[in-house]
Formats: structure tokens, sequence, C-alpha cells
């Protein structure tokens, strides 16, 4: 395509798009797919997957796959993921239909089933000999999924979620102690609170353990990422995955870029993120401060 590939197609260039190919836009989908691979960044295998898909806004959304050399394979991020996480940090509801470069792996199908409607999701493989759009009930007849877990009422993944966390008090030494190391591009204040934002919005009705993750790059630049749980658990997406998604999706360069992050999570959680996050982050970007601020889930009133 003449475009440039970009993270977010709003719905008028969308639509501009598809007329000037002569397609529907879910049509415009496979088209794009090509354009969007060398966004990829798999170092370990250097297969790049693109998935590309429409939300009922109209707008289009690209996910790629990120794998992290130094560290075991469930660290990566696939395609699919990727695409979710971006329809979540841009507060698209839902998922309408996508393409994908190569048929979605089993991971990923089943993390697919967080989305309300899921078994509806029309997914295209451009790389099938006649690609076609079939529901994921094709490609995942026999679901297990969050309704085998939750009631039909509990808000899935991309619906409004606020979880009610505080920061616990005792934060305010952990804050100071960070703001002396911080870079003072932004005020560690602000990063603290960005990562609590991305807790509130964490879809994690499994554990019970919800957590999100603030990173600052040396421009100044924040992004925010939330843990994402699969009724399956180990398809889940840690919330340092997360905001590594909004740092590539907004265009970050490399993650030696990346020089602060928090990690908000809760105090009593049964699945803690801090020391992958550290792992994560320590690996990627070695340079890179880390702090956590435990949080609690504030009592609903009577
Ligand atoms: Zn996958």
């Amino acid at each position: 395509m003449e475009h440039p590939p970009r993270f977010v197609i709003e719905p008028s260039e969308a639509l501009a798009m598809a007329d000037s190919a002569a397609v529907t836009v879910p049509e415009l989908l496979p088209k794009l797919v090509p354009a969007a691979q060398p966004l990829a960044r798999p170092p370990i295998s250097n297969f790049q997957v693109a998935a590309v898909g429409l939300g009922p806004s109209g707008r289009i959304f690209v996910g790629v796959n990120l794998e992290f050399p130094g560290l075991p394979l469930h660290h990566a991020v696939h395609a699919e993921q990727f695409l979710i996480t971006n329809l979540s940090l841009n507060a698209e509801p839902s998922l309408a239909s996508f393409a994908v470069s190569a048929a979605p792996c089993g991971h990923c199908r089943q993390f697919l089933q967080e989305l309300r409607g899921a078994p509806d999701i029309n997914i295209l493989v451009t790389s099938h000999p006649t690609p076609q759009f079939n529901p994921l009930s094709h490609f995942l007849p026999h679901q297990f999924g969050p309704h085998d877990l939750l009631s039909l009422r509990a808000p899935l993944l991309l619906e409004p979620r606020h979880n009610a966390l505080t920061l616990n008090s005792d934060n305010l030494n952990n804050i100071n102690n960070h703001a002396a190391i911080c870079n003072g591009h932004v005020d560690s204040h602000k990063l603290k609170i960005a990562a609590l934002e991305a807790a509130n919005k964490s879809h994690a009705p499994y554990s019970g353990s919800p957590s999100g993750v603030a990173l600052l790059d040396r421009h100044g630049n924040l992004y925010k990422g939330s843990y994402l749980e699969s009724a399956a658990f180990n398809p889940s997406l840690g919330p340092v995955q997360a905001a590594l998604i909004a740092f590539v999706a907004a265009g970050g360069g490399d993650y030696h870029q990346i020089v602060d992050a928090i990690l908000v999570e809760k105090e009593d959680a049964i699945v803690k993120q801090e020391h992958t996050a550290r792992l994560l982050l320590g690996t990627i970007s070695p340079d890179c401060n880390f702090s956590t601020f435990l949080c609690q889930c504030q009592p609903s009133p009577p």
C-alpha cells in the first residue's frame, strides 16, 4: 500500500483507502497485512506476524509479534494479543473482524475468548491458499472461556471496568525514593498515577490480582499497560508486555529508550508481577529504574 503502516487508522481514512482500492473496509484488512508485518519485532524466530482488525467505531487496528532474546519464550507477545491490547488502549469496545498473516495459534484462539461474542469474530488468514473470512468458532469449535468461570454479566476484556484500587499510604516513602532516582523528565507522581490507572483497567477476574505498569522513555513520553488475564491462565498478558505494546504502537524505538518504570499491584495479590516485570525490563533496558507500589481495593459503600 502507498500509506505508511501505522497501528491505528481513523474511520475516514479507512473508508478512503477502501474506496481507492474499490473494496469494502473488511476486504481492506488483508491488503494492509503485508505492510504491517515489518513492524513486528521477532529477533528469535524472525517470523513476522501481523494482525489487522476492524472495530465497531470503523477504526482499523494493527497488531504484531514481539520477542525478547535472553528471556524464556513465554514472555513473547503474539500479534493477536498486541491487536487486542491496541483496541484496549484506544477504548475500542469490541473486535468485529481481523486478517492475519498466519493461522492463529491455539494460544491466541484461547486469548480471543476473553472478548464478548468471541465465536462470531471473523478471521481471514492471508497465507491460506484461498483466503476467506471464517468465524472464530470455525477455528476453535469447543471453547473454554470466561463464562465457564464467571457470571454472564461480569465485564469482559474491552468492556468498561474500574477495579477501585487506591495506593497504600505507606507508599509515600517509596515514591520519595523513586523520585530520587527518577530521571527528571516527568515527576514520579505522574508515573505512579498512570500505573494506578492501568491497574484499575486491568482485566484480572480469575485471580483478583489486577496490576498495571507505566513506562517513561528518555524523551519524556509515558506509556501505560494493564495486565490482561485469560480464563485458561497461560495465555494471560503481563502488564509490562501491555505497556511495551503501547510503546511500540506509539512509534517507540529501541527498548533502551525506556528509562523509568512503575508497577502497581495489590499488596495481598495471589498473582504477583514484580519479579517477572523486573526481569523483563532489566533484560530489555538494563538501565531502566523500576519500582513497585502496592495498592488495595477500596471497600464498596454499604
Ligand atoms: Zn498466537
